[in-house]
């Protein structure tokens, strides 16, 4: 039987987004050259060259240190790098394999990120770069955590590393989030896991906007748990994804829903997708506000109100302030995040002219984008 879905088919960049993945102390960065290397007194004090020839699932990694740093630093990045070459990654590779067939990878040490000084590390071709003024107070198992969180992005490069034709399967809060979730799995090897607290699932549930799956890493890792236990295989599922692969679709093959209905409906169990929040005691005014937006709500989105026991892919939440007679108004949806603040009068205005641009450049209008996001699928 034919059924109405909804989906989202574009990517929009967030400002949001961008402004957490600075915040992180590391980012996948492909475009980042490593520049001629620098002869240093620290490089005579590598790790020992392995004797043997590399097993088959064995990664060399290789320490270079292109900045002057204490000898106490440089024996803990070391022997971190060492303990993660011999004892983890030849599991990382048994268990997600090595597409690109990386022999080895180098950890560079620099002494600060150029334009972030308080970045502490960060992926790119084919190494790991430790910012020393960002991780000089590091213990060895936290460089272990970070070189396999970044190891983590190197193997599955080919999930979201890819020339600009290709489609990356993989979005953000999934690269971010896996390689956390699988850091912390390793991480109990060596008692590592405590410094990364997951948030709690109260902790999301009282703000699943901030703390959203889309911000990836520690955010996403209860969501991926989740899904993990809720449909066992999930993790291979998302593995097994290929360049081109529409994860999107992907997904709601398997799921019947797309991530942020699961987010919301049933991760947050919560029952509405649209959520009003009243800053002080709710008033006949406050209620009144309240009814203009459902209003709204159902003159734009009626194929949502019609569909909404099949699939709501967006989150909506109003915040309304009684002091100022001001809105908070936020949209949800697997690929946007939109949050604006404006007076009430104003709300109107902005549903039928507020502009979100797509990824393409495209500037399309957000009551537009809400409902030409909505398709009619073939999906049972
Ligand atoms: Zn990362």
């Amino acid at each position: 039987m034919k059924k109405s879905m909804i989906a989202l088919s574009a990517i929009f960049v967030l400002v949001s987004q961008a402004s957490y993945a600075a915040a992180q102390p590391d980012k996948v960065q492909t475009t980042k050259k490593a520049t001629s290397l620098q002869k240093s007194d620290q490089d005579r004090h590598q790790a020992p060259t392995r004797k043997d020839v590399p097993a088959k699932d064995e990664i060399k990694l290789i320490t270079e240190f292109k900045t002057k740093v204490d000898p106490a630093y440089a024996k803990k990045i070391q022997s971190a790098a060492s303990y993660v070459e011999k004892v983890i990654i030849p599991n990382m590779v048994k268990n997600i394999g090595n597409p690109k067939k990386v022999k080895q990878t180098k950890i560079v040490i620099e002494q600060e990120h150029w334009d972030t000084p308080e970045k502490e590390a960060e992926a790119f071709d084919g190494g790991v770069t430790f910012f020393y003024s960002g991780t000089k107070n590091y213990v060895e198992n936290q460089f272990r955590n970070v070189i396999i969180h970044e190891m983590h992005h190197i193997l599955t490069a080919d999930k979201h590393s890819l020339p600009d034709n290709l489609v990356s399967p993989w979005p953000h809060w999934l690269v971010e989030g896996l390689a956390d979730y699988e850091m912390l799995n390793y991480a109990k090897q060596y008692g590592g896991e405590i410094f990364k607290a997951l948030p709690t699932k109260k902790e999301i549930a009282h703000n699943p906007i901030d703390n959203s799956y889309l911000s990836g890493y520690q955010y996403a890792v209860p969501f991926i748990q989740y899904l993990e236990e809720k449909s066992p295989g999930t993790i291979r599922f998302f593995y097994n994804m290929k360049s081109g692969d529409d994860f999107q679709k992907k997904f709601k093959q398997r799921f019947k829903q797309d991530p942020t209905s699961i987010w919301f409906k049933e991760f947050l169990g919560q029952k509405e997708n649209i959520v009003f929040e009243e800053k002080g005691k709710a008033t006949t005014e406050t209620k009144k506000v309240e009814q203009e937006i459902r209003r709204m709500i159902q003159q734009y989105l009626p194929t949502y109100i019609k569909m909404k026991n099949i699939s709501a892919p967006f989150y909506l939440k109003t915040i309304f302030q009684r002091t100022s007679q001001e809105v908070t108004f936020q949209i949800i949806t697997s690929d946007i995040i939109q949050e604006k603040q404006f007076k009430y009068s104003d709300l109107d205005k902005w549903l039928s002219d507020k502009i979100v641009k797509t990824e393409t450049g495209q500037e399309v209008k957000v009551e537009d984008f809400l409902l030409n996001n909505l398709y009619i699928s073939d999906d049972e």
